[in-house]
């Protein structure tokens, strides 16, 4: 599990938005991510621990990588939606 902080999503966002992945909730916090071009396909995990965010991804990568970033705004329209219906 990586801790999600405001510069290392935003990277993230970022590449995201150059590789443009398609991204299909598999459940809330769950989310599959896949490569239009190679067709790779990456499993996503968000956790909230004491209000300190972390992402896991089962990529290769060690670092907050793309899939998370194409995964997060999906994940927060899915927070705010629970955050509506519980309260
Ligand atoms: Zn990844």
């Amino acid at each position: 599990m990586i801790e999600i902080t405001k510069t290392n999503i935003e990277k993230a966002i970022n590449k995201a938005r150059q590789t443009k992945p398609f991204v299909k909730v598999i459940e809330f916090r769950r989310y599959q991510v896949t490569n239009k071009t190679t067709g790779a396909t990456y499993e996503v995990k968000f956790t909230k621990i004491n209000n300190t965010k972390y992402a896991e991804c089962n990529c290769k990568a060690t670092v907050i990588c793309y899939h998370i970033g194409a995964s997060i705004g999906a994940h927060i329209v899915l927070a705010e939606q629970m955050q509506t219906a519980n309260g």
